[in-house]
This record gives structure tokens, C-alpha cells and sequence, in this order.
């Protein structure tokens, strides 16, 4: 089981964002996509062989996959840190955007969304530090109930039904149409609930990195916090031994009954009996409880006063939740527009609200109605454009973004676990970084000796440093 010096989470999310630019219909999605990565204002470092992949001085990546710029944020230690470094990615893609439509003379427009309603999905993934000790089948059998009804919450709506949106309506994930299994280890299609990816990058006889494929890329800093923190929660008190497994009958089933499920009390069979999603979420939001007894969990008391308060107000009354849960802020913008214009579900003027709710265009919706007060504030802008290029400093991520950031010249190759480094003589040095806790030389040095030292000398203080952290 987990050594006491591990509070958890450890963990890190990926955003594939939308992409289109109709005025230029010669482009495909590879060329707009690595057109904008290449505008991104960060250093041009590693690997060499791919200039469409970068790692940032803030510790995560930039790169393309499958037709859509991606961002993943450097591994943090807090849900508030995810918000904040998802924010950074948001503020670093859209200025790169900006960059890209004066270049192309045409606007290029990113979406924080995962369809594109035409039968296309894309990840938002939330990769997590979980023991080796805990066994597979265990998790296997616990997340599919965790992951179906958190939709409750981390739904970021969407207008349409269906792969291709071919019936009308609305429903609450973005997602819950693309999965197929309850298992599986693809990630773009015959999608499961659980995906099997074991990828630790780090010390594998150690840990696992749990990758969480069917969540939603939101706009509402608050459920982005809610749900990645409870997903974290969860996983902590299973491997404490104190999650509930509760099986859902057929899993991929529940999923969509919950996605088209605005008033939250349809019932879900089990295995054993029945529940809805709100009793499911209660009963591990009591287990979250028992393990803050006995286990560090940063944030751990307001993830779990905030994830009551929100189940509380999903029984009493959804709506009151506008101002903090996408798909509840969204549907209240869809019905007022129903209501003025009496659109029904297929009106195109409501998919293109959907999709304005997505856009990073500065001066949207999203914009509008966090300025009116009627959403959660962003994270403060000064503390987003620091994170851009500053890593986190209680993780890895510290040495990975540091080297970036202050010795550029010299980072030949960066990997998750790993530093490729070149020495002022030529010499190559691979710092390995198999522990996600080890942050290296705890202060950077400063600027002035840091200019004088020679690259080797730095090397070698981060190689003691690292290794003086232990051997985990
Ligand atoms: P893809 O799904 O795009 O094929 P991937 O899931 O293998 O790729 P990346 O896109 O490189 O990986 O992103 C990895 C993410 O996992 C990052 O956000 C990073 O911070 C996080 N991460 C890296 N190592 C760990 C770990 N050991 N535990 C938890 N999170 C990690
Ligand atoms: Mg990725
Ligand atoms: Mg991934």
C-alpha cells in the first residue's frame, strides 16, 4: 500500500481542442493543427526530429495528435493546480491561434469540446498516480460506476444525439455516445470505460498511471476542479481499501441514461438491485470521507464540502447550479433561446450555441457571462500567464520545466521520466526521473550563479538532488 510520504493526487490532463478555420478549406486539420503549434510563443526545444511537438518550460507538452493540437499539463499535485495549468494551455492555444489567423489571413478558431457533431470525438484525458499494489481487477470493477455517474457534474453538455447527432436533443456528456465497452485499450475506437493503457512513465514495479478516458473538456473552472479532484478522491479510497465496487448492470448502457438525464433520478440497475447516480455519487463521496481520516489529500476537505453541496443541489433543484456546471449553465443559455424564438431541439442556432460555448475566442459567450457574474472567474490572469512557462515546484515537472526554461540549449530530448542533457564540453548526461514526486534542487539557484556555473556543474547538483530524494 501507498507509503505515508505520498499524499495524493499526482496527476496530470490532456486537451485535444477542436479546430477550424472555413476559410481556408485547403487545409486540413494536420496542417491547421501543427500551423498553429508552430505559432505557440514557447521555446522550440525537444525532440529535434519533430519540431510539432514541443515540451514547454511550464513542464507539460505541446503537440499534435490526429488532427487537433493537444496540450498536456505537467504532473501538479492539487485539483486547483490542474485548473490553473489547464488555463495556462487555454491562454498559450489561443494566442498561438491568433498568431496562426494573421499568418493565414483567415481566422482560426480552437474548441475546448470532444465532438464535432458530424461523428468525430476527441479526449479530454485525466491521467492518475495510482499504487501498483492495487490490483487491476480491482479497478476494472470499481471506475465504471465512478465514471458514469460524475456526469453528473463533469458533463459539459452537448446539443445532439447520437455519434453523428442524428436524433435532436440535448444531453449532459459530450462523450457517453462513444463508448462502446465496458474495457478496452483503444482510444479512438471500440472505446471502453476503463481504458487498460499501462504507460506509468515512472518507475513501473512502483505505480501505474491510470489514464481516464470518457471525461469532458469543460469551460467552468469549478467542475474541471470538482471532478478531476472527486476522480482523485475515489481512486485514493480504493487504494486504501475503502471504495464501494458498485456494478452497474450494463455500464456503457447507464452512461447514456445518465447523459439524457437532465433531471438526475433515473434509476440505474446493478448487479444488484438499482440506484441513481446521485445515490451512487453519495455513497462515494462517503467513502472519500473515511479516507481523509486516515490519508493526506490536498484539498481533500473542499473537494469533499463542495462535492456534497453540489449532490445536495442536484436533488433539490439542477438549475441552481448554473453558474458552476457546464451543462447546466449551457442548458439554461439553450432554453432562454428556445423560449424567445421557439426553437425546437434540431434548430442550428442552438448547435452553434453549443458550439460558441467551446470557442477560445476572446470576446465569447463564455466571456459574457462570467463578466455578468453568471459563471465561476477563471483563475487570476497574472497567475495563468506565470504558469505558461513556470513548472509546478512540488513535482517533477520542477526539473523538466526549469532546465526548459533557464538552459534551453541544452535539453537535447525530454520524455515524461526523462532529461536528454548536452554539456558545455559536448558530453551527454540522461537525468532519469522515474519518481513524479522528486522535484530536484529544491530552489533554483540564482540567476547570477546560474549564469556562471558551468552546465555540467548544474547537472550534477540536479543529480544529487535527485538522487538525495531517494530512491522510490
Ligand atoms: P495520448 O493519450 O495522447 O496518446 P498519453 O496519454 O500517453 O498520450 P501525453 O499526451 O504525453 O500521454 O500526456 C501524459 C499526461 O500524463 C500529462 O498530463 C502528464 O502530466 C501526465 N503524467 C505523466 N506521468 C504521469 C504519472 N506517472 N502519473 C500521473 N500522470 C502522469
Ligand atoms: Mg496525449
Ligand atoms: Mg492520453
Amino acid at each position: 500500500m501507498p507509503q505515508p510520504s505520498e499524499p495524493r493526487p499526482l496527476l496530470g490532463t490532456e486537451l485535444e481542442y477542436g479546430i477550424a478555420a472555413p476559410g481556408r478549406p485547403d487545409l486540413d486539420a494536420d496542417a491547421l493543427a501543427a500551423l498553429v503549434v508552430d505559432h505557440a510563443a514557447v521555446p522550440a526545444t525537444t525532440p529535434v526530429s519533430d519540431t510539432h511537438n514541443r515540451t514547454l518550460g511550464n513542464g507539460g507538452r505541446l503537440y499534435v495528435d490526429h488532427g487537433h493540437p493537444e496540450y498536456a499539463t505537467p504532473e501538479v499535485r492539487s485539483a486547483s493546480d490542474i485548473v490553473l495549468y489547464e488555463a495556462a494551455g487555454d491562454a498559450l492555444l489561443a494566442e498561438a491561434a491568433a498568431s496562426a489567423s494573421a499568418a493565414l489571413g483567415a481566422p482560426v478558431t480552437l474548441y475546448r469540446n470532444n465532438t464535432d457533431g458530424k461523428g468525430h470525438s476527441y479526449g479530454y484525458h485525466e491521467n492518475l498516480l495510482v499504487s501498483r499494489a492495487v490490483a487491476w481487477s480491482a479497478l476494472e470493477a470499481a471506475l465504471p460506476a465512478v465514471l458514469v455517474t460524475r456526469t453528473l457534474f463533469a458533463g459539459a453538455g452537448r446539443v445532439g444525439l447520437g455519434q453523428r447527432s442524428e436524433d435532436a436533443g440535448f444531453q449532459l456528456s459530450q462523450r457517453a455516445d462513444f463508448f462502446v465497452l465496458t474495457t478496452s485499450l483503444d482510444t479512438t475506437r471500440d472505446r471502453g470505460l476503463v481504458n487498460t493503457r499501462d504507460e506509468p512513465h515512472a518507475r513501473p514495479s512502483r505505480w501505474r498511471r491510470l489514464h481516464v478516458i470518457t471525461g469532458d473538456a469543460r469551460r467552468s473552472t469549478f467542475a474541471t476542479w470538482l471532478s478531476v479532484g472527486t476522480l482523485g478522491l475515489c481512486v485514493a479510497a480504493l487504494e486504501e481499501g475503502l471504495l464501494p465496487t458498485l456494478t452497474l448492470a450494463n455500464p456503457t448502457a447507464a452512461f447514456r441514461t445518465v447523459s439524457r438525464d437532465p433531471t438526475c433520478t433515473a434509476p440505474l440497475p446493478l448487479t444488484d438491485g438499482s440506484a441513481t447516480a446521485i445515490d451512487i455519487q453519495e455513497r462515494l463521496a462517503d467513502a472519500a470521507g473515511r479516507l481523509l481520516y486516515r490519508r493526506e489529500f490536498i484539498e481533500g476537505e473542499a473537494l469533499l464540502h463542495a462535492w456534497i453541496d453540489v449532490l445536495d443541489a442536484l436533488r433539490r433543484d439542477p438549475a441552481t447550479l448554473a453558474d458552476r456546471i457546464d451543462w447546466i449553465a449551457k442548458r439554461t443559455l439553450l432554453d432562454a433561446l428556445r423560449a424567445r424564438d421557439q426553437l425546437d431541439w434540431s434548430d442550428p442556432k442552438l448547435t452553434a450555441l453549443d458550439l460558441a460555448w467551446a470557442s477560445l475566442t476572446p470576446g465569447g459567450i463564455v466571456d459574457t457571462v462570467r463578466t455578468a457574474g453568471r459563471l465561476v472567474p477563471p483563475p487570476d490572469a497574472d497567475a495563468v500567464r506565470h504558469a505558461t512557462a513556470h513548472p509546478p515546484h512540488d513535482t517533477r515537472a520542477a526539473v523538466r520545466g526549469r532546465w526548459i526554461g533557464q538552459h534551453p540549449e541544452a535539453v537535447l530530448a525530454a520524455t515524461w521520466d526523462s532529461l536528454l542533457l548536452r554539456d558545455d564540453r559536448g558530453a551527454l548526461h540522461t537525468l532519469g526521473l522515474p519518481d513524479p514526486f522528486a522535484a530536484g534542487v529544491s530552489s533554483p539557484a540564482p540567476t547570477d550563479r546560474a549564469a556562471s556555473a558551468s552546465i555540467a556543474t548544474l547537472i550534477r547538483a540536479e543529480q544529487q538532488a535527485l538522487a538525495q530524494g531517494g530512491s522510490r
